[in-house]
């Protein structure tokens, strides 16, 4: 049995759960120890229980608690050289709790098979995660990109559980009060993905096989939840993919909502 929860979304902070057999991973650790601590036990599970943490990139919405996770509870981070030089130049971490997966590359940790991919952010070597449990469930992950390229499709294809950015709608940051650079920033290649842009490949996963939707990194400004959640279904429809073949959720901003089972 896999579960697999989206506990903290966003730019406020970023932090997923998958558990495997018994063992646990976070996937980044973008806000407090003690919130992400908090929310492992309402979830019904402990920061004992995590073999490590995976980085997807150095921004600070992915690393806030990272600190004082590894000092008090010394947990192994991986992540490629890239993002451990960001991690090292912002926050003061012991370098040996750092271990380096490269990008495309795989690992194995407490069982599940971890790989990573290459995606196209405004960091040093963002990348997106895709794992395997030891009953075969695929899991994949790919926040913060500013487009699909062909080596994401590749890492988030034939899963059963794809988290993936539904940042913005256009129209709403176009029309909205961000500064020019910062809209800019946003709509670019390496910048976050847009609802329209998420949606486009929603059917196509669902037909390679994913199920479980977690539309996630969801712009507090330039989106709202319901709008996230009616460009992708709409995207769905359109491509004449019956309702009853998949589920697709937003990831909460704030804390465990819900965990996805498997
Ligand atoms: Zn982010
Ligand atoms: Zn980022």
């Amino acid at each position: 049995m896999a579960k697999f929860c989206a506990m903290f979304s966003g730019s406020s902070g970023n932090c997923a759960y998958v558990e495997a057999g018994g063992s646990s991973l976070l996937i980044d650790a973008g806000v407090s120890a003690r919130s992400i601590c908090k929310a492992l036990e309402s979830i019904g599970s402990e920061i004992g229980n995590v073999a490590a943490i995976l980085v997807t990139h150095e921004h600070s919405d992915h690393i806030k608690g990272l600190k004082a996770l590894l000092s008090k509870y010394k947990i192994p981070v991986y992540a490629n050289s890239g993002t451990i030089e960001g991690i090292l130049q912002s926050i003061d971490v012991g370098s040996e709790f750092l271990n380096e997966l490269k990008t495309g590359g795989s690992v194995e940790i407490a069982g599940m098979c971890v790989s990573s991919f290459c995606t196209s952010h405004d960091s040093r070597e963002s990348v997106g995660y895709r794992i395997h449990t030891p009953d075969g469930k695929r899991i994949s992950v790919a926040t913060d990109l500013g487009y699909i390229s062909d080596t994401v499709m590749t890492g988030i294809s034939d899963c059963d559980i794809v988290m993936i950015e539904s940042n913005h709608d256009v129209g709403m940051l176009q029309n909205g009060r961000y500064p020019y650079y910062l809209k800019r920033r946003i709509l670019s290649k390496t910048g976050h993905l847009s609802n329209e842009d998420c949606s486009t490949v929603l059917p196509k996963l669902c037909s390679s096989g994913a199920r479980h939707f977690v539309l996630a990194h969801l712009s507090r400004d330039n989106n709202f939840p319901e709008l996230a959640l009616e460009t992708a279904v709409s995207a769905m429809k359109i491509s004449g993919i019956p309702s009853g073949d998949y589920e697709i959720e937003v990831a909460p901003r704030s804390g465990p909502e819900h965990v996805l089972t498997l």
